[in-house]
């Protein structure tokens, strides 16, 4: 895997994402804040604005200044669409500048925001605009009630208060930046699935072999009845479903269809799947389904190509064909070949599991992936559209487990460009063995 800490030698800026209703004056602030006229304001709500992120600093301090506005969301369902904004662009921060309009007052929709600031647990300063005067200032008081703390009154329009204002940023941001924190959570689960008679039984008892974990020793786990906790290289994992696999089915009508119904079931639970695939027999629509449940549910996968002992060089070279001809879109997949009978590269089965776990859980920070972005952009502009330019403003990774990564653009990305983009972050990132999913927020 690429290592992220060298991936790009940029500078990391922290992050501070500008969230409120429209109108509340947010993109008049980002322009007092960075100093330039540079983000276009206009006296219509809405108005397409042409950048998202500014570099910004105080007091020699840097930053990066998100503006969420610009989304011109419907009349219905504003309030939710402006919410869906926000929560990105909250996950996305190392500290938030809440903006509410202090003539106007608190609105339903900034109590919805609140709601996600309080949840996002992220630093939040809270911003009173359009205080213009010293009268006005009273007005700002009454923000007190929104729950986040001391209101700032400002006026964007006129500099009042800005510099009190860009103190309390300052101080928000955190000093190191944001790690992840791994919440306390049971054994990793995985999925053994293939179709009938691939060795996935065999391959279970081999793992498993004398290294059967007895439950009740492994803390806060609660494990289905059907499921083992089987210990490799050290690393105790959830095997899924497992009874379901050990319960030889008789070859029948009617069994194929549960036994399909139990692999989508294992496949959903899981974080990772082995898909266990005979390597002596010619590839199967049966398998390529299997890997593309694995793929559409967003699990990582791991390829065992098993019953290795029984290919010669011709079955080989045959295999290596199917693999680009039928498995092309699963290039990503972390593989192992392997011999469950004989025990051949068994023991690579569990980093390629680690190693598959690692990659669907990647995270990029936002910094980071802008830095990548704004390269991509650069080099590789996206084509004219009817004398248009349409471009990638902003990206933020909104989730791992699978990568998943939205992309706020200017007019309608080519879906080629999109995959384009998904291809460059594997070859930036990594994330072997995880599907990746790149989601597209257009504004016209
Ligand atoms: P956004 O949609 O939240 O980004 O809001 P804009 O920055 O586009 O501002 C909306 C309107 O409010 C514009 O007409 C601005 O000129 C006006 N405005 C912004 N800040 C202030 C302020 O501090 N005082 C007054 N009086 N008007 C402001
Ligand atoms: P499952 O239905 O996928 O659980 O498959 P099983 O584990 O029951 O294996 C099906 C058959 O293939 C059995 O006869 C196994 O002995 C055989 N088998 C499994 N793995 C291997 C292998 O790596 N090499 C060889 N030669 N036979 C294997």
């Amino acid at each position: 895997m690429t290592d992220l800490e060298t991936a790009d030698a940029a500078p990391i800026l922290p992050v501070v994402a500008v969230v409120g209703r429209p109108n509340v004056g947010k993109s008049t602030l980002v322009n007092r804040i960075i100093g330039r006229r540079e983000a276009v304001v206009q006296d219509v709500p809405g108005v397409t604005r042409d950048r998202v992120s500014y570099d910004a600093d105080w007091n020699g301090k840097q930053f990066v200044l998100v503006d969420t506005g610009g989304w011109a969301p419907d009349a219905k369902g504003m309030a939710a669409q402006i919410a869906e904004q926000a929560e990105l662009a909250i996950a996305a921060a190392d500290a938030v500048l809440f903006v509410v309009d202090a003539t106007v007052g608190t609105q339903d929709v900034d109590e919805a925001v609140v709601q996600i600031l309080r949840r996002s647990g992220k630093p939040v300063v809270l911003a009173a605009n359009k205080v213009d005067d010293q009268r006005s200032e009273a007005e700002a008081a009454t923000m007190w009630n929104l729950g986040l703390g001391e209101p700032f009154p400002v006026s964007a329009l006129h500099g009042r208060g800005s510099g009190d204002l860009l103190d309390a940023i300052l101080e928000a941001i955190p000093e190191a930046p944001r790690e992840v924190v791994q919440a306390e959570r049971g054994p990793r689960r995985i999925a053994i699935v293939g179709k009938p008679n691939v060795g996935k039984s065999s391959l279970l008892n081999k793992v498993s072999g004398q290294q059967r974990v007895v439950v009740d020793n492994v803390a806060g786990t609660t494990v289905d009845p059907v499921d083992e906790l089987v210990e490799v290289d050290g690393t105790i994992y959830n095997f899924i479903d497992t009874a379901g696999i050990r319960r030889r089915v008789k070859e029948a009508s009617g069994h194929e269809f549960y036994a399909s119904l139990r692999t989508h079931g294992a496949i959903e639970r899981a974080e990772v799947c082995v898909v266990v695939i005979d390597a002596s027999e010619p590839v199967t629509e049966q398998d390529l389904r299997i890997l593309t449940s694995v793929e559409e549910a967003g699990r990582g996968l791991v390829i065992a190509f098993n019953k290795w002992d029984l290919t010669d060089e011709e079955r080989r070279r045959y295999l290596d064909r199917e693999i680009e001809r039928d498995l092309v879109q699963f290039g990503w997949a972390s593989h192992v070949n392997i011999s469950a009978t004989t025990g051949r590269h068994v023991d690579r089965l569990g980093p390629a599991i680690q190693e598959a776990l690692a990659g669907w859980e990647t995270r990029i920070s936002t910094g980071k992936l802008n830095a990548f972005l704004g390269r991509i952009v650069a080099a590789h502009p996206h084509p004219v559209r009817s004398g248009k330019q349409p471009r990638i403003l902003f990206g933020t990774q909104a989730q791992a487990g699978p990568p998943t990564f939205v992309l706020f653009t200017s007019g309608q990305i080519d879906p080629g460009y999109v995959r384009f983009v998904e291809r460059r972050l594997r070859e930036e990132f990594g994330f072997v063995g995880t599907p990746v999913h790149v989601e597209v927020r257009a504004r016209e």
